[in-house]
Parts: structure tokens; sequence; C-alpha cells
């Protein structure tokens, strides 16, 4: 997922004006006593009528009704932390002639754009040449990879300091807050101080969202960006989510939208009409998440990563370049981080895509598939290469490349032929050293093959190489 149209969710209450359910809540909480939610319970459309309803003996049993109902999770108390326009915030601080304009960050597409950019409907992900025609007063500004996880790590480094299981992943972080309500007291009243507190210290706004479990938190935070506050318990979890259109489930990309709707399934709501088998058959295993989010429920927890739809590694070039070494040692290079992201989260991809876009704005992607799912590079690496010499057919300069690993497996449920097993047993051996190695020193500590061309062409930090195109796509 990217920082795209999250903020273009149907915002009940206003940018910047918190919850008026926290805003009035009196916040005289005494400590040690949990605020059953009440006064600060956020009350949504047609969630109010749910909300309303006295205790928790009135949650709608729509739920356990519906078919092959999701198994119940026990609830949770998770914070999710979102930066605001993370890269353009920054670069609006960095230089304050940038306040109030207009601001891109990004190369070829847009990383990250301010909310003055978004009134014109950029977003990103966008294609730059496009977001000129929509807003042509737009600053368009390459970026500053290491500024930014520096201001990032300050705001993650106040998550851990309250709570006990902090996940991170570029602007965002999920923090289980479980267990620690009579620590903390009232929650939206700490929230609230750490919003002040990330404020003071980075200037940058955060937008918080409590809930029973991640997805919950995530998406009633979406409702109140930038810089708001709010909070959804389970009972109003079902009426929140029943009308919202099926792209804000979380797991729904945009592709996978394209395919619901071609199924006339619009809303969060319709998806729950389809049984699990049908959604792992549709998506493969993150059908079964989809499954549970769309009742409400989330099983993930905290610090476990959740099946991918995608990995995707992908930059422009410096400069616009036809030399095939080059393109052939960034696709290693970007095969290899594709690799060990799956590896880290124990996937394997069956299928493969890789796409490139040529200096004169025209692209070209194509995808096919392993015949056993593989996370190791040089597997994947003979594939992505063929691939990207079929696709390159001009004479033309690239301006950018990338690679997309989807279509996962559990990595322990791959089985290779006997045949294959030692050898795979070794490769398996090797690449976990690697991975050991890279993540004490580095991703750019181990560089092999193609990739080794990139070197003293492109600059490195203790990440790897440094890549034109900062990208929060996740
Ligand atoms: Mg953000």
């Amino acid at each position: 997922m990217n920082e795209n149209a999250e903020e273009h969710s149907t915002g009940v209450v206003t940018a910047g004006s918190g919850i008026a359910g926290m805003t009035e809540a009196p916040g005289v909480t005494r400590p040690g006593v949990v605020n059953d939610g009440g006064a600060a319970r956020v009350v949504h459309g047609a969630a109010r009528d749910a909300a309303a309803a006295p205790g928790p003996a009135a949650a709608p049993p729509s739920r356990a009704a519906a078919g092959d109902a999701a198994p119940e999770a026990p609830s949770r108390t998770i914070l999710h932390v979102d930066i605001d326009a993370f890269f353009a915030a920054i670069e609006q601080q960095r230089d304050p002639r940038l306040a109030g304009r207009p601001v891109i960050v990004g190369a070829g597409v847009i990383a990250s754009c301010s909310y003055e950019a978004r009134r014109f409907g950029l977003y990103a992900g966008m294609p730059l040449s496009e977001a000129k025609r929509a807003c042509p007063d737009a600053v368009i500004i390459d970026g500053h990879a290491q500024i930014y996880r520096c201001f990032a790590e300050e705001i993650f480094d106040r998550c851990r300091a309250i709570a006990p299981a902090v996940e991170t992943f570029l602007d965002e972080a999920y923090c289980d807050l479980t267990g620690t309500e009579r620590l903390h007291g009232d929650l939206p009243a700490m929230a609230r101080r750490l919003k002040d507190a990330i404020r003071a210290a980075t200037g940058l706004t955060v937008t918080c969202g409590l809930g029973p479990n991640r997805m919950l938190a995530k998406l009633i935070g979406k409702t109140v960006k930038p810089d708001g506050l709010a909070r959804i318990d389970t009972a109003g979890a079902d009426a929140f989510l029943v009308d919202r259109p099926i792209e804000q489930l979380a797991g729904v990309g945009r592709a996978h939208a394209r395919t619901l709707r071609s199924m006339n399934i619009q809303t969060i709501g319709a998806l729950r009409a389809l049984p699990v088998a049908a959604l792992e058959a549709l998506f493969g295993a993150p059908g079964r998440l989809l499954h549970e989010r769309c009742r409400g429920f989330d099983t993930v927890a905290v610090t476990e990563r959740e099946i991918p739809m995608t990995i995707s590694r992908e930059t422009s070039f410096h400069r616009d370049t036809a030399d095939r070494v080059e393109h052939e040692g960034m696709m290693e290079y970007l095969v290899g981080r594709a690799c060990r992201t799956a590896r880290e989260i124990g996937v394997r991809p069956r299928t493969v895509s890789v796409r490139l876009r040529y200096a004169g704005g025209d692209g070209d992607e194509h995808a096919r598939s392993l015949k056993t799912p593989s996370h190791n590079d040089p597997v994947v690496l003979e594939l992505a290469l063929d691939l990207l010499r079929r696709l390159f057919t001009r004479r033309a300069a690239l301006h950018s490349l990338g690679v997309t690993l989807s279509n996962f497996v559990r990595a322990e449920g791959e089985q290779g032929s006997l045949f294959d097993e030692r050898e795979a047993g070794r490769r398996a051996a090797l690449y976990q050293a690697f991975d050991g190695v890279r993540e004490a020193y580095g991703h750019g500590v181990l560089v092999s093959g193609r990739a080794l061309h990139l070197k003293g062409r492109l600059a490195e930090d203790q990440h790897g190489f440094v890549l034109r195109t900062p990208s929060l796509t996740k």
C-alpha cells in the first residue's frame, strides 16, 4: 500500500479538528481507571446507532450469523500512528518557502505529496507527468531518504517508549497497548500527549487511530487525517465497515479492488458474501485475512509480518540509460532486495513481474510464474532477467525499472522435488547467512554479480545503494 488515496476517505470529522467525542471528553480520568470509551468513543455515520446501544451485550448479532464466520480473536488495544504527508512535510519544514505550497517528493512518480498538492487530486504513485498537468505550480523535490529515516526513527522511539510491542514500517507504527491501560490511564489522552510530544520534537504531525485490532486502528485513523485522533471499539466496527468502499480494506490494493468491483463487490460489507475458499482461490493465502477483516476482525498480531499481496522494488536511474549492463545490475540489486524481504516475512513468490519505463515515458510490464515458488535470488533473477530481455526491445534509454513478487505461499509450505532438496537446503543456508550479515552490516555489504557494476556509480548508506526514488510504496 502506499500513502495514496487514503486521505480521500469519507472523513466525517474535518481535518485537524480531532474527533468531536475526543475533544469534548472532559479528560478527567482517574489514574488506573480504564475509560470505557463512553465519552471518547468515536461515532461515525451509520456506526452511531450501533455505538449508542448500551453496553457490550448490544453488539450486533449479524457477525455470528454471517455464514462461515471468522474466528473471534481476543480483543486487543492497538494504536496506529501515521506520519502525515511524511516526506513532503519534512521538505516544507526544511525550507520555509515551501510552507502552504503544493510540494511533491519523488522522481518518476510521486513518493509523497503535501496536503496542498492533494487538493489538486495528486496522490502517491501518480506519475509526475500527470501530476504536473493537474498541478503546474507544484514544487517537485527529488528527496532526501536519509533525513526522512532520522525523523521516522525519532518518532518511532517515542512509540516504543509507550508500548511493549511496536511494529514500524516506513511512515507508520502499530503499537500494541493491550494490558497497558492501568499504566497509561485514559488511552486517547495518552495518544494526545504522544502527538503533542512528536510535534514538539520534530515539527511533524501524526494521525493516531485506536482500535481493537490493527486493521480497525488504521482505518479509523484514516477518517481523521491529517493531525487527527480517533477511536473505535468492537461494538462499533460492524456498522463502521459495512458501507465503506472496498479499496479501504487493508490488503485490497488497486488491482484487487478492480477484480472485486468487476464482480460487483463495491463495499466491505458486500465482500462478506464470499466464502473463505473463494477468497483464497482469488487472492491466495491473504484471502483468509480479507475474509476476517471484512467482518471487523484481524488476527495479525503486532510484530507479526502478514503475508503481503506483493513485494515491489522499483527505482528510476540517476541518469536515463540504455546500457544493458547497468539495467541488469540494477535488476539484480532490486531482486536481491525483494527476495530478502520475502525471506524475512517467510513467503515464497510464485509470480515475478518486471516493468520498465523508457525515457520518453512509455512503459511495459510482463509477468510470469515459476514452476515452484522460490525466494532464492538466483532463481528469481533468472526469470526476471529473461523478462527484462524480452521487454527491453528498443534501443532507447530507460528511465526506471522495477520488479514485483506476488502470488505467495508460506515458506514452510514449499516442497521441492527430492532430487533438488539437498541443493535447495544448501542454498537456503547460504541465503540465511547472507541475510544475517546484511542484518548486522547493511544490505550493501554483500553485493554480487551484476549489481557490482553499480558500485561507485551509486551512493551507498548502511541500507545499501541509495536509490533515486525514495518510495513509500509498501
Ligand atoms: Mg502517512
